[in-house]
């Protein structure tokens, strides 16, 4: 049986070239990059020369970017550090922030007692920027906390508008930038933001690595203790394999950005055009011109088939979801879709396609046939 892997939103398949890299460093590059020795130095050039690599993809210095464990791992320690050191009393979010972000934020309100406003939403998903200006209105030290690319429904956020709003109201501005480093071009340097956060695994490297984009003189503590790795800010022997293979994948993924987003793109409207013709009624989950790699579809299927849904696809071989992999095994619904669909719409069978330059549209015709026999 063939399989199609169609959950690119969940994680992503390596690239060749990423694994190449990351065996030749685990083989022959085994040094602790914070000894003086030659293995050590060795390690430590790959470390920096990665560093460099990524910083240079998003417009910013070397100096700004830390290398965590992963996404979640960042936003809980910008979150986390914003409140204890920078003395945030307030954090502005939105609901359909990914649980990294929204769970975390829900902990400091507890622990610290800080306010917490939630953004008004448009009926597609998007960020309603008029209340956002006026919940920035109050004199309070704040931090917004805006998701770039929703990693359900694909919803697209202006972050350089957000971040001059926030500029303007002298309100920190952190993002979790997931789902879009790789596939959209971002340009630090020109948008004024604070922190922001990413994870290898969603741009074809390697999981268990990410890192932050925290902004020069930003005054964040750690939240780990025990070494000088990372300036203090992140302590822990550095996964130099890991590295390599991020920043590996970080220059190959913006290398081919305008040819693998043009072909992605193409397989999504296809997609589209199959599901008009088959499934006539389906409705789109927020909104239609949301970010080339996610589509995520209300599917005009008997509710009774719901929660079997991925089952009989998962055993024709094909992955796809129904929210972010986390929710993906339970029944609740997703807190994305329950923020913008009717509780009638929410029993009905959504589906979360995500897409890679790896698909094809072959595999799309077997998806829309797969759902066609359900
Ligand atoms: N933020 C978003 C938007 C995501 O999609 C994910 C992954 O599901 C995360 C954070 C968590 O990232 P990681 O898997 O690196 O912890």
């Amino acid at each position: 049986m063939k399989k199609i892997y169609l959950d690119n939103a969940s994680t992503t398949q390596l690239r060749p070239e990423v694994i190449h890299e990351m065996t030749k460093v685990l083989t022959e590059d085994f040094g602790n990059p914070s000894s003086t020795h030659s293995f050590g130095r060795n390690a430590k050039s790959i470390v920096e020369l990665s560093r460099k690599t990524i910083a240079k993809s998003l417009n910013v210095s070397a100096s700004e970017i830390i290398f965590t464990s992963c996404g979640t791992e960042a936003n809980n320690w910008i979150l986390r550090s914003a409140v204890k050191d920078l003395n945030v009393e307030r954090i502005i979010l939105s609901k359909i922030e990914h649980h990294a972000v929204l769970h975390t934020v829900e902990l400091l309100q507890k622990e610290f007692g800080i306010q917490v406003d939630f953004v008004s939403l448009k009926s597609n998903g998007e960020i309603d920027l008029t209340d956002l200006v006026d919940l920035l209105s109050q004199e309070i030290k704040t931090l917004v906390s805006l998701m770039h690319v929703n990693n359900e429904i694909g919803t697209l956020l202006d972050v350089t508008k957000v971040g001059r709003i926030c500029e303007q109201h002298n309100a920190l501005f952190h993002s979790d930038m997931v789902q879009s480093v790789g596939k959209i071009e971002i340009d630090l340097q020109h948008s004024p933001i604070d922190f922001m956060v990413a994870s290898a695994h969603k741009f074809h490297g390697p999981k268990g690595i990410g890192f932050a984009f925290v902004k020069k003189n930003s005054g964040l503590q750690p939240l780990f203790y025990g070494g000088e790795q990372e300036k203090g800010l992140r302590p822990g022997t550095e996964a130099v394999h890991q590295i390599a293979g991020m920043a590996k994948a970080l220059e190959l993924s913006y290398a081919h950005l305008e040819t693998e987003r043009n072909y992605i793109f193409e397989l999504k409207k296809y997609l589209i055009s199959r599901l008009e013709i088959e499934f006539p009624d389906f409705q789109i989950n927020g909104n239609p011109d949301g970010i080339y790699t996610i589509l995520n579809v209300l599917l005009p299927i008997s509710e009774t088939k719901t929660a079997m849904i991925l089952f009989n696809l998962d055993m024709k071989g094909i992955a796809v979801s129904r929210g972010s992999a986390c929710q993906s095994g339970s029944i609740k619904p997703s807190h994305v879709l329950a923020e913008m669909l009717s509780n009638e719409d929410l029993k009905k069978p959504s589906l979360r396609i995500s897409f890679s330059h790896f698909n094809t549209k072959a595999e799309i015709d077997l998806l829309v046939e797969a759902l066609k026999n359900i």
